[in-house]
C-alpha cells in the first residue's frame, strides 16, 4: 500500500510538472489545466485513502459536490471577472493551508507528546502565509470587482503598525515554534489575518495584477509549509511549483510595470494619482466617423490592432478578427500588438484572441512592435488606455512614468475605440487621445468594428 501510494505521488507530481510546461502554449493549454487537474485528483484521493479518512462513496459525494460548485462558477463567470475568480481561489488556497496547519496543531495538541521544532514551525508558516494570503486575497477580490475603491487606502502610521505587527508575528511564531504555546499560536493567526488586509489596502488600480501573481506564489508557499507540517510530499512539490510559477510571474509583471516588486508592495502607487497628477493636458478629443475611418482604413498598407480591456468588456475578438482579415485581403500587413498587462489578468488578451483563432504569427510582443510603430499607417487602439498611454513615456511627473507602453502615438493615424472618456484602470488621463494624429471612434467596440467591417462589405 506504501508503495502504491508513492508511486501515485510520483505519478500526481509529474502530471503537476507537465500540466504546468502545457500551459506555456495556447494550443496545449486546456490539455495541460486537465493534466494537472487530473493529478490532483489522484492526489487527493490517494491521500484521504491514505489517512483512512474517508471511504470510496464519502470522496464520491465530496467530488460530486466540489464539481457541482466548481463547474457552476466555471460556466457562470464572465471572461472578465477571471481575474477575481483566481484572486478568491488563491485566497481559498491560503484558507485550506491556514486549517491544516491548524488542525495539526490540535491533533498534536491532543496527543499529548509535545511536537518538534520543526513540526510546529511548518505549522506556523502554513498558518502565517496562508493567513495572509486569504485575507489579502479578499481584499484584492473587492477592489477588483468594485465592491471596495480601486485606490490605494492609506493613513497616518500605516507602515508603523504594519512594521508593529510583523515585530509581534515573528516573536509569537518564534515561541510557537519553540514550544507550541497556543495563545502565541493564536496570536500567529490574528495577525496574519490582519496583516493580508493592511497589506493589500494600500495597494491600488495598476498594480492589482503583480498583487494577484504575488498572493498566488503565497498560497503555493503556505501549501508547501502544510504540506511540511504533515509530512505529504506531494503537498510540498505541488506548492512550491505555484510558489515557484507564481513569483516568476509577479517578477514578469513587476519588469512590465517598470517597477519593482517592493516598490509594488510599499510604495502606495495610486493613492495620490486619481487622474489628478502629471502635466496638463493640451488640445481635445477629436471624434470621427466610422465611415471617415473606413476610408483611411480602406488605404492603410500596415495595421496594428492594440487590444486592451476594452475588447474584452466589449467581446470584441471575433469582430476584430474578420475585420483583420478583411485588411489584409485588402493588401495591409495586420499584427495584433499585446501589452504583458493589458485587460485584467496575465495573457487575458493572448486568450481572447487564440479564442477568435487569430493566426499566432499575427501576435506580436510590445518589444517587437514599438521598434516599427513609427512606420505603421493605422493603429486601431479596441478598449485599451493605461497600456497606450504616451505620459508613462513622456511625463516625468504621471504616476506611471516608466511603464513600458506600446507607442501607439508614433504611428501615422491612431484610432482610439472606446465608448465614451471613460479613464483606464489606473485612473489617469491619457494625453495619447488629444494628439493631432489620434482620431476618437466612440462607441462599444464591439459595435463599431463591425460597423466597420460592414463599410468594407457595402
Ligand atoms: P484600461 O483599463 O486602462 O482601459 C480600458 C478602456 O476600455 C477604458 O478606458 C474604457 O473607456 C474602455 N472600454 C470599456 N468598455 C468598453 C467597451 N465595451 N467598448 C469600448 N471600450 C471600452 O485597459 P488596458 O488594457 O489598457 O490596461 C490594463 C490596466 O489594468 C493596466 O493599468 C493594468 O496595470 C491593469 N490591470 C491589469 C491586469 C493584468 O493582469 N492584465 C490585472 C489588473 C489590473 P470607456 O469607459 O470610455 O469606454
Amino acid at each position: 500500500m506504501e508503495q502504491f501510494i508513492n508511486i501515485s505521488y510520483i505519478v500526481a507530481s509529474v502530471l503537476f510538472i507537465f500540466g504546468i510546461k502545457m500551459l506555456g502554449s495556447a494550443d496545449t493549454a486546456r490539455k495541460g489545466n486537465a493534466l494537472s487537474a487530473g493529478g490532483m485528483l489522484l492526489a487527493i484521493v490517494v491521500t484521504l485513502l491514505k489517512q483512512g479518512i474517508v471511504d470510496f462513496p464519502m470522496i464520491a459525494i465530496g467530488l460530486l459536490i466540489g464539481a457541482v460548485i466548481g463547474g457552476f462558477w466555471a460556466k457562470k463567470v464572465q471572461m472578465t471577472g477571471m481575474p477575481e475568480l483566481v484572486a478568491l481561489f488563491n485566497g481559498f488556497g491560503g484558507l485550506a493551508s491556514v486549517m491544516v496547519g491548524w488542525a495539526e496543531f490540535q491533533r498534536i495538541s491532543a496527543s499529548g507528546v509535545a511536537g518538534t521544532a520543526v513540526t510546529y514551525t511548518a505549522i506556523v508558516l502554513a498558518v502565517l502565509i496562508g493567513g495572509i494570503t486569504f485575507t489579502g486575497s479578499l481584499i484584492a477580490y473587492l477592489k477588483l470587482s468594485g465592491k471596495m475603491g480601486g485606490k490605494a487606502t492609506t493613513f497616518g502610521g500605516q507602515k508603523l503598525l504594519n512594521l508593529l505587527l510583523f515585530v509581534i508575528l515573528v516573536i509569537a511564531g518564534i515561541i510557537t515554534s519553540m514550544n507550541g504555546n497556543y495563545g502565541a499560536f493564536i496570536a500567529v493567526l490574528f495577525v496574519a489575518l490582519l496583516l493580508g488586509v493592511l497589506g493589500v489596502i494600500p495597494i491600488g488600480g495598476g498594480d492589482m495584477p503583480v498583487v494577484i501573481a504575488l498572493l498566488n506564489s503565497l498560497s503555493g508557499l503556505a501549501a508547501s509549509a502544510a504540506g511540511f507540517a504533515i509530512n505529504n510530499n506531494v503537498l510540498v512539490v505541488a506548492g512550491c511549483l505555484v510558489g515557484a510559477s507564481g513569483l516568476i510571474l509577479s517578477t514578469i509583471m513587476c519588469k512590465a510595470m517598470n517597477r519593482t516588486l517592493g516598490n509594488v508592495l510599499f510604495g502606495s502607487f495610486g493613492a495620490a494619482a486619481g487622474g489628478g497628477a502629471g502635466a496638463k493636458v493640451e488640445g481635445e478629443m477629436k471624434p470621427v466617423s466610422v465611415q471617415d475611418a473606413y476610408y483611411v482604413l480602406e488605404a492603410a498598407q500596415s495595421v496594428v490592432f492594440v487590444p486592451g480591456y476594452g475588447m474584452a468588456v466589449a467581446q470584441a475578438q471575433h469582430a476584430v478578427k474578420e475585420l483583420g482579415e478583411i485588411l489584409e485581403k485588402n493588401g495591409a500587413e495586420v499584427r495584433h500588438a499585446i501589452h504583458p498587462v493589458a485587460g485584467r489578468m496575465p495573457g487575458h488578451m493572448n486568450v481572447l484572441l487564440a479564442e477568435a483563432d487569430v493566426p499566432y504569427e499575427q501576435l506580436t510582443e510590445m518589444d517587437d512592435v514599438n521598434p516599427i510603430m513609427s512606420t505603421v499607417d493605422v493603429a486601431i487602439v479596441i478598449g485599451a488606455n493605461d497600456v497606450v498611454n504616451p505620459a508613462a513615456v513622456e511625463d516625468e511627473t504621471s504616476p506611471i512614468y516608466g511603464m513600458p507602453i506600446i507607442n501607439v502615438h508614433e504611428a501615422k493615424t491612431v484610432f482610439a475605440l472606446k465608448r465614451g472618456e471613460g479613464a483606464g484602470f489606473s485612473g489617469l488621463v491619457n494625453t495619447l487621445f488629444f494628439r493631432p494624429s489620434t482620431r476618437m471612434l466612440y462607441g462599444d467596440a464591439k459595435e463599431t468594428v463591425t460597423s466597420l467591417i460592414a463599410e468594407f462589405k457595402d
